[in-house]
């Protein structure tokens, strides 16, 4: 687990499929080869009612797995909820992998695609999901053929009775990756996202009961039904439990999909699983959560990165989507990129978000920030949009104000601050610093 590069994941999860060596294009592991070890054992058992999943149901409770496409519900809870609602249920798929920097489900799926599919087999029989609806973002061609490809193998020699399965292609759009907007758009509808409640475990896709599910949520179950609970919440650092995927770009050595204790600092992240900052770049800031996590400075490298330890900062984890800047980056400049996408991503359904992320973006290319009237619309917006887009996007803004003041004109450069070179306010800087 603490090798510098991880593709580490067979290692770390004890299994006996070999993951391709680092460099070398991964062939996924096809059908027979996921049979050959063990594979679709336990969703066949429990199909055939030879386990019972009441039992399966307690130990996903129990691994403390948590929905790993950014909201980070309990997935046992998720199942019990949907699971005591009225026939016929339904289960939706997320794989719209939208959020900058984030790269995980794509880089499982491409290798295991049968590991996520026997996930969804086991929570199917557990919940009784009748169909399964799997939204797969667009621009994933390579992913949609060779999922398509893995469906095909699946039905010609099924391990058990299978339930009704789709793929549906997304159409390019973030906020379909909101799980109500998913659900609008695999009704044929335009994606935006629903007013809640009532919650789409009680009335989702159809006006049905649904089971929703990141990718990489599924892609744990069977490891965990197979080794035990204690298995996946046996990983943890500094007082949390579980694995966390994280997938990290910017200046380190070794950036991809680093699968990491929960709770790890980023410096460790660095350090331990990125083979430390390329070389002439030092820590300055970090995007903890992709676009809509917030930042943070590199004083602040030490907190565990988790669902939870981040809100006291004012920022989230999210999908884990970790991006590492040095001091030839500046925070503003990255802020303001991500106002620009959220801007752009707007569903335009309600105006604070619609409008506001507009506006912010226009107040945010001024050298010197206006304060009052950022942090007034800022809060507007978190207040009054009605999804996490529009409630999230003023993080960067209020990240700023806190930590990077001195590159907005709010205060002066802190001395012992390594200085971006490309930040707007770097030629006002005083000589020397
Ligand atoms: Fe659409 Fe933004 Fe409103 Fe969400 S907050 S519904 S993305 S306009």
């Amino acid at each position: 687990a603490q090798g510098a590069v991880n593709f580490d994941v067979a290692a770390l999860a004890g299994r006996s499929v070999p993951a391709p060596p680092e460099g070398v294009s991964p062939a996924h592991t096809d059908l027979a080869t996921y049979r050959a070890h063990g594979g679709y054992q336990t969703a066949a058992a429990l199909v055939n009612g030879e386990m019972d999943a009441e039992a399966v149901l307690s130990a996903m409770e129990d691994s403390g797995l948590r929905g790993l496409g950014g909201a980070g519900f309990p997935a046992g809870r998720k199942w019990r909820i949907v699971r005591e609602q009225a026939a016929p249920r339904l289960m939706a798929v997320n794989i719209d992998e939208g959020e900058p920097g984030t790269f995980k489900d794509r880089t499982y799926l491409e290798r295991d695609p049968h590991r996520f599919l026997e996930g969804v087999l086991i929570a199917a029989q557990v919940v009784g999901t009748e169909s399964v609806y799997i939204y797969l973002r667009d621009e994933y061609h390579g992913c949609r053929a060779l999922l398509q490809a893995a469906l095909d193998d699946l039905r010609a020699q099924p391990p058990c009775p299978l339930p009704h399965i789709e793929l549906r292609r997304g159409a390019g759009a973030y906020i379909c990756g909101e799980e109500s907007a998913m659900i609008e758009s695999i009704e044929g509808k335009r994606g935006e996202p629903r007013m809640r409640p009532p919650y789409i475990a009680q009335v989702g896709l159809f006006g049905r009961p649904t089971l929703e599910h990141n990718f990489e949520t599924l892609y744990w179950v069977r490891d965990i039904v197979e080794r035990g609970p204690q298995w996946f919440a046996s990983f943890g650092r500094h007082g949390r439990k579980g694995l966390r995927s994280f997938s990290v770009s910017g200046r380190v050595k070794h950036p991809g999909v680093k699968l990491a204790p929960a709770g790890i600092t980023v410096q460790e992240l660095i350090d331990e699983y990125c083979g430390g900052m390329l070389d002439g770049h030092q820590l300055y800031a970090y995007l903890p959560g992709g676009a809509s996590g917030g930042i943070l400075p590199a004083r602040l490298n030490q907190i565990p990165l988790d669902f939870d330890t981040l809100q006291p900062y004012g920022c989230f984890i999210g999908s884990a989507a970790v991006i590492v800047l040095s001091q030839h980056d500046s925070a503003r400049e990255a802020a303001l990129n991500v106002m620009r996408f959220f801007e752009h991503e707007s569903c335009g359904q309600c105006t604070p978000c619609r409008v506001g992320t507009a506006k912010a973006a226009t107040l945010m290319e001024a050298p010197q920030w206006d304060e009052e009237l950022l942090d007034d619309l800022a809060q507007v917006m978190a207040d009054a949009s009605i999804c996490g887009l529009g409630q999230a996007a003023p993080n960067p803004i209020r990240c700023i104000h806190k930590y990077f003041a001195h590159e907005v004109g709010e205060g002066p450069w802190p001395g012992d601050l390594p200085k971006p070179r490309n930040s707007p306010l770097a030629e006002q800087l005083p000589a020397g610093v």
